[in-house]
């Protein structure tokens, strides 16, 4: 297989480095384009689309900065390499901080270009590869979903109506041993249907087209219906749920029937994951234009090198998820719904001390005159 071709574009306003810059390039396998202003530079990136933008920090007009972060805006996949006159450690560190993968002081001499070009291509490379490796592992676990889901729902669909008519039939005439046999086939049966409406609801297309039906919601009813809906729950294992805020006047632009379901994931696990007789914690703050919901639990907490991978689908922590039944499902489907609200979810948490998760949505701004 060759090697692609990649593109480059150099942006400087000095016309003799952008010459050297090209002729230093010339016999390699690259695209180059070029601009001698950090605007111009913008505007080109967007429709050249370069795997690597070199460009010169001090210009008049936009800086190398700016055009850097403007790029990213679009593009964060882009590489790039910021040509300085100031070689100072500053300038660098900001420059790196900005995205650039690396700088070169002027004057830049050509074996030095050559093997910063290069390194910046190849980091270029591994960035596109990871890309479409996530790519083809997102599609695969949609065609997995969606195939298992598929295979699975209408047969078990079928099962649980039936289950349920027999249970029904045969009332008078089962011994209590057997009803009881009866009655545990059909919570496994429920309970598997559930998970497989998980699943489909997991599937990100799903997700995306709640968009499509967003109009303002009052935050107040998501936290009541979540709270009604794990209510029973909460009294069987004698968990009081406590809340702050929970009147508030926020509204956010969104679907609330998923909203509720991303609540009432967190709720749930507060729940499974504390000891019987506890409390839990339901906190909503207004943060300048956000609004947040926590649930604190003072339950088995979570290991700190477990807390990154919670989000993660089929994900179990060892640490608390050991003797609980579960799936790994309801924190992904949680984050995707709360991501589709443009919204973020995160978590602390203490082993043996307990655990908070934060739902952060954008709050809609009430316009004057107006009531809930
Ligand atoms: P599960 O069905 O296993 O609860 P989730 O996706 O809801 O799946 O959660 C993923 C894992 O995160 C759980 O298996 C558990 O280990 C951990 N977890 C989630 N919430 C809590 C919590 N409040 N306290 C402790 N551990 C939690």
């Amino acid at each position: 297989m060759s090697d692609p071709q990649y593109k480059i574009l150099l942006i400087d306003d000095e016309e003799v480095v952008l010459d050297s810059c090209v002729r230093m390039l010339r016999g390699s396998n690259y695209e180059v384009a070029t601009a001698n202003d950090g605007a111009k530079g913008v505007a080109l990136a967007k429709e050249f689309h370069p795997d690597l933008i070199i460009v010169d920090l001090k210009m008049p007009g936009i800086s190398g900065l700016e055009v850097l972060e403007q790029v990213h805006q679009f593009d964060p996949t882009i590489v790039s390499i910021m040509l300085t006159g100031y070689a100072t450690v500053g300038s660098a560190v900001d420059a790196m901080k900005k995205g650039a993968c690396d700088f070169l002081p002027k004057p830049i001499t050509p074996d030095e270009f050559r093997l910063v070009v290069t390194r910046a291509l190849e980091r270029r490379r591994l960035i596109l590869e990871a890309q479409a490796l996530r790519r083809e592992k997102e599609l695969l676990r949609e065609q997995f979903a969606a195939i298992v889901s598929h295979e699975l729902k209408s047969p078990l669909g079928a099962l649980q109506q039936n289950l349920f008519l027999l249970a029904e039939e045969l009332s008078d005439k089962l011994t209590d041993e057997q009803r009881q046999r009866m009655e545990r086939m059909k919570v496994r049966v429920t309970d598997l249907m559930k998970l497989i409406q998980t699943w489909l609801r997991l599937i990100s297309t799903d997700i995306s087209k709640i968009r499509d039906h967003f109009h303002p919601v009052a935050l107040r009813d998501v936290v009541a219906k979540a709270i009604e809906s794990v209510q029973n729950e909460a009294t069987r294992k004698a968990i009081e749920i406590l809340t702050e805020g929970a009147d508030t006047p926020c509204r956010v632009n969104g679907d609330e029937g998923t909203l509720v379901q991303a609540l009432v994931n967190l709720l749930n696990n507060a729940i499974k994951y504390s000891h019987s007789g506890t409390e839990i914690q339901l906190r909503v703050t207004e943060e300048d234009d956000k609004v947040a919901i926590a649930v604190s639990d003072s339950g088995v907490g979570i290991a700190p090198d477990e807390l990154p991978h919670v989000f993660e689908d089929f994900y179990r922590a060892p640490s608390s998820a050991q003797g609980q039944q579960g799936a790994g499902l309801g924190l992904p489907l949680s984050r995707r719904i709360v991501e589709a609200h443009d919204g973020t979810i995160s978590v602390t948490s203490e082993p043996g001390k307990g655990s908070t998760f934060v739902i952060r949505l954008p709050a809609l701004k009430t316009s004057q005159g107006e009531t809930l």
